[in-house]
């Protein structure tokens, strides 16, 4: 599974598994942003003593973040990434990807 704000529903709302629906601009417009894998991404494996995410740590724009607290999964809002992908090479796990829409 991909990063939860991955998928535009009808009427602006984005599905987000941590705060359920939010209205959220068009990623039609927005052609690549970073997603997470939740299926890879395990905070307490990456940063087992501080619980901290790398690539959260990394995104100098606070695009990423870990919204529910340390050794939480992060969270990356896509509507606002700038695609400079500083947060897939932070990531130890390779848990960040980036993803592109055509
Ligand atoms: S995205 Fe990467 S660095 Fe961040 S918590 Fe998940 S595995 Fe760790
Ligand atoms: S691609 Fe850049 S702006 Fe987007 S979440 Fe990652 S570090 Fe932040």
């Amino acid at each position: 599974m991909i990063g939860c704000q991955g998928y535009r529903y009808p009427g602006g709302l984005t599905p987000c598994r941590h705060i359920g629906y939010f209205k959220t601009m068009s990623l039609q417009a927005k052609k690549s942003f970073a997603a997470v894998d939740y299926e890879k991404c395990d905070p307490k494996a990456c940063s087992p003593e501080k619980g901290d995410c790398a690539s959260a740590v990394a995104c100098t724009r606070k695009v990423i973040k870990q919204i529910d607290g340390r050794f939480e999964q992060p969270v990356i809002f896509q509507d606002m990434c700038m695609a400079c992908w500083d947060c897939i090479e932070a990531c130890p796990l390779n848990s960040v990807r980036a993803v592109h829409m055509v």
